[in-house]
């Protein structure tokens, strides 16, 4: 998989499979979103990043401290990291044209946050908060 931010000045590649992929409507996904939060779990060793990028940190619902890190040029948040050890949540809607159908919407999580304009997708499985096991296949 391959992608970028809006500008350009970021880009990344994927060589490692996507061990999962949901939507997070926490307050920090829509914060940073408008909406929640469309990411895919990969490991963090498969991916190579280039480009300047910036970081901001934030104890996460988890309870632990997440980083998310984007592009200071264009704004774009490329992925985040640290609500589990070794695995980044890459932000599927950077992914270029030809590799958005390998974002696999598997759950949805922190669905006790949704406001009433932005629901669950029907047909997922929903987790009121993050689940303690990773929703997997
Ligand atoms: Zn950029
Ligand atoms: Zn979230």
């Amino acid at each position: 998989m391959k992608g970028g931010c809006l500008c350009g000045a970021v880009r990344y590649e994927v060589t490692g499979p996507a061990l999962f992929g949901g939507y997070c409507y926490c307050a920090d996904c829509r914060k940073t979103s408008s909406s929640h939060s469309a990411s895919i779990a990969i490991a963090e060793a498969t991916m190579t990043c280039t480009g300047a990028t910036r970081e901001f940190s934030k104890t996460g619902g988890s309870g632990n401290p997440v980083t998310r890190v984007f592009c200071p040029a264009c704004g774009v948040g490329i992925y985040s990291k640290g609500a589990r050890a070794g695995v980044v949540m890459l932000k599927a809607g950077t992914l270029d044209d030809e590799f958005l159908e390998a974002f696999k919407p598997m759950a949805s999580i922190y669905v006790r946050r949704c406001p009433s304009w932005d629901q669950p997708r029907a047909g997922l499985p929903t987790f009121p908060e993050m689940p303690t096991q990773p929703p997997s296949s």
